[in-house]
């Protein structure tokens, strides 16, 4: 990356950056030439992740927190300013989907869906809001950007889904009413909808959901995590007066 690279001089914080597709949005906006702050849970995985993008000629910083925590999420959008002086970029990707019927469901496994997807998105957008309204004046872009991950989920309804359902329409709507309030102030907030993506999300079900989930990956020629990346790299490389607010990405192979 050179002084001319896209997101010189920008700082982007990508949450859920220890693995699939927040690592690979990590390391795609470090090349596009941002200081890139990752966040997530599992400290060892985002010090290895920050080494790898360091040896590659970027910056990283790796930032352990549970999200689901407005205590640690504020702390570390705090650390982000503190350590790297400034935030322009925020990535809302850290999610979790656990499937099964509505009847006689685990309600805990609900609550877990309900504080990543949902509450943890929000006490991030709400703790870096301030930093990216100033950011959108000093930026050397004039520009700053939330993306935030939704999914196909978010677009379309099954059963078996229905939580997660809710978490990702949810997304949806909450990111195109912040758009409304603060595009004009230059802080362009868009959502991306992946269809399947190999990563470790369906890793976290178990019994006949996670064989429907082996299934449809074994039988699907699916996305790769840099997909999704150049998708967000492209949206927060538009100029400043364009602002991509929904993004679209399927799996040829996905009807
Ligand atoms: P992964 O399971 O690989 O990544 C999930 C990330 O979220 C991990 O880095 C995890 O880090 C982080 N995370 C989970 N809980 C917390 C927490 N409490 N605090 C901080 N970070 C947390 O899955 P994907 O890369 O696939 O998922 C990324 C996003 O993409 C999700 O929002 C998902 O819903 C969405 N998506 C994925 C699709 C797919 O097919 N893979 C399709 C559509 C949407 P750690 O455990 O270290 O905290």
């Amino acid at each position: 990356m050179t002084s001319t690279s896209p997101l010189a001089g920008t700082v982007a914080l990508v949450t859920g950056a220890s693995s699939g597709i927040g690592e690979a949005t990590a390391r795609r906006l470090a090349k596009e030439g941002a200081s890139v702050a990752l966040v997530a849970r599992r400290a060892d995985r985002l010090h290895i992740l920050a080494s790898q993008i360091q040896a590659a000629g970027g910056a990283a910083l790796a930032v352990e927190a549970d999200i689901t925590d407005r205590a640690q999420a504020e702390a570390a959008v705090q650390t982000v300013i503190d350590r790297l002086g400034r935030l322009d970029v925020l990535v809302n990707n850290a999610g979790l989907m656990l499937l099964g019927p509505v009847v006689g469901a685990d309600v805990e496994e609900w609550e877990r869906m309900l504080a990543i997807n949902v509450q943890g998105l929000l006490y991030m957008t709400n703790a870096a809001l301030p930093h990216l309204l100033k950011a959108a004046e000093d930026d050397p872009r004039q520009v700053a950007d939330v993306v935030n991950i939704s999914s196909i989920a978010g677009r379309v309804a099954w059963a078996n889904y229905g939580v997660y359902n809710l978490t990702k329409f949810g997304v949806n709507g909450f990111t195109e009413s912040l758009r409304q309030e603060v595009t004009t102030k230059h802080v362009r907030v868009g959502v991306l909808e992946p269809g399947g993506v190999t990563t470790e999300l369906g890793s976290h079900n178990s019994g006949a959901m996670r064989d429907d989930i082996d299934a449809f990956y074994a039988n699907t020629e699916t996305l790769v995590p840099q997909d999704i990346a150049d998708g967000i790299a492209y949206m927060v490389t538009r100029p400043r007066h364009a602002s991509i607010a929904e993004l679209w990405v399927m799996p040829t192979d996905q009807a």
